[in-house]
């Protein structure tokens, strides 16, 4: 069979007013979506139980594994609502931020008044210190704080524009006490349990205690709980990414808040170093906004964009984020099309990525058959790497060693396969059940030459837990020729 190596960096689509009829969505999903994520910053539950059933209905007529993601807002800071057509702010103008609602109790003379949200004002204007840097609209307008009296924050501006409803705030450097899950979140929250989604992405992290805190409210709302996402975004995160990476499942490079929290110019190095850590411990790691931003209003993406999608796949990321792009922008399944021929592109020029030796962990077994089992599948020429496994664990401690093979996840688990979706290279196929039959190669050729993942007279890899197949207990690896069993002449009876 020709050697083809399907796509193996993953594409996250955010759906939006631009991608929600069912028919865009079965769109998105034959241009590539693996994930689609939504953004609870936005829309009500109705318009997200919308997107979760057309997502299911096109993913299953399609016979495609799509994850769905929700993301959920988190402390975002925002305005409150400002009259059409917003306001305008000069440099040296003094304003005096004010919990939405309630007139302001201490403005100035002269003072532009400007509402926050009500619900933190008052824990915002607590942790806010004089001289603090205050942020607006992506850091577009700057700010900086002169006093605070009671919930009411005084400040200067320091670079001018213009400001409208609900545009995000950000205060680079300081610390905030407002906890990571806000009533609208633990409701959200809810929300995305009932409808079963199978990854939760949790926005301003600041250490590992807040991904414990929300993987502990998992455990008591199901029995099934979703992979947790860490959203990199603050400076506090950036500080303890290493103790973060350990306990979630998933991370993800949100480079919008980011480069307002830590300026522009630390991005670049903080995603690698990221990307780095995720890929050592195997931990699924997404990168995020603006990848193909001018796609939002142009059917092709500028040059640097092309780039920074090429560069993300050459550090490593599992996954690549489209924001935006397919949520609102005029040209969604185009952008997913154009992302999917950057990652195939970049993937046939992997002599350029950025060189990685990942070892197995001394003692692992899994990890052990996995890294052997991607050398054989080299030396072997191997038309792709197999793993039967029930849990997905086998075929992701595979994809931590970064096969050139594609790899193959035989699972019976629909739950467990739809993870693998935020994993590098892995290729789900359900079967209805792993059991321990007495011919498991027999079963592994009749699944791979049903889904046309190879041929009669190729050889797999396979890996497996044998005698018992049960959850983490990987112990073997074949080499495997196809059609070689039904070739044997049966064994005489001795
Ligand atoms: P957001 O997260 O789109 O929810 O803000 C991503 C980012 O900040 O980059
Ligand atoms: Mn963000």
């Amino acid at each position: 069979m020709p050697y083809s190596s399907p796509r193996k960096a993953k594409i996250v689509c955010t759906l939006g007013p631009s991608s929600s009829s069912a028919e865009r969505i079965a769109e998105l999903i034959r241009a590539g979506m693996d994930v689609a994520r939504l953004n609870f910053s936005h829309g009500t539950h109705d318009f997200h139980r919308g997107l979760v059933a057309s997502i299911r209905e096109a993913a299953m007529a399609a016979g495609k594994t799509v994850a769905i993601m929700q993301d959920l807002q988190g402390p975002k800071i925002r305005l409150g609502k400002i009259p059409a057509p917003g306001v305008i702010l000069e440099k040296g103008q003094k304003v005096c931020l004010h919990p939405e609602g309630a007139a302001p109790k201490s403005l100035q003379p002269g003072e532009n008044p400007l509402p926050i949200m009500a619900e933190i004002a008052a824990a915002v204007a607590a942790d806010v210190r004089p001289g603090a840097r205050i942020l607006f609209d992506d850091g577009k307008v700057a700010t900086r704080a002169m006093s605070v009296e009671g919930p009411e924050i005084h400040v200067v501006v320091e670079v001018g524009g213009k400001l409208t409803s609900n545009k995000g705030m950000n205060l680079p450097g300081t610390p905030l006490s407002i906890p990571c899950l806000t009533d609208k979140d633990r409701e959200d929250l809810k929300f995305g349990v009932e409808q079963k989604v199978d990854a939760i992405a949790l926005s301003f992290v600041r250490s590992a205690a807040d991904i414990e805190e929300l993987k502990d409210i998992l455990r008591d709302l199901t029995a099934e709980p979703p992979m947790v996402v860490a959203k990199i975004e603050r400076e506090e995160a950036v500080a303890q990414m290493d103790s973060i990476i350990e306990v979630t499942d998933g991370v993800l490079v949100a480079r919008g808040d980011m480069a307002v929290e830590v300026g522009a110019e630390r991005v670049p190095p903080i995603q690698k170093q990221l990307i780095k850590s995720c890929n050592e411990l195997g931990v699924p790691v997404i990168t995020a906004t603006q990848m193909l931003e001018s796609m939002i209003s142009c059917p092709t993406p500028t040059r640097a964009e092309a780039s920074d999608v090429a560069n993300a796949v050459f550090d490593g990321t599992d996954c690549v984020m489209l924001s935006g792009e397919t949520a609102s922008g005029e040209y969604p399944v185009e952008a997913v099309q154009t992302m999917a021929r950057i990652i195939e592109e970049t993937e046939r020029n992997r002599a350029f990525s950025t060189p990685r030796e990942i070892l197995p962990m001394p003692g692992s077994i899994v990890e052990s058959i996995e890294f052997s089992a991607s050398r054989i599948a080299n030396h072997v020429g191997a038309v792709a790497i197999a793993c039967l496994t029930h849990s997905g664990t086998a075929a992701k401690t595979l994809a931590k060693f970064r096969p050139e093979r594609p790899i193959v996840a035989i699972m019976d688990n629909e739950r467990q396969l739809r993870r693998l979706a935020f994993v590098w290279g892995v290729q789900g196929v359900i079967i209805p059940k792993i059991v321990a039959t007495d011919d498991l190669f027999a079963m592994v050729e009749t699944t791979l030459l049903e889904n046309r993942l190879a041929e009669n007279d190729d050889y797999v890899v396979v890996t497996a837990g044998v005698p018992t197949l049960r959850r983490g207990t990987t112990n073997m690896v074949k080499v495997h020729k196809l059609g070689a069993q039904s070739e044997r002449s049966p064994r005489k009876p001795s």
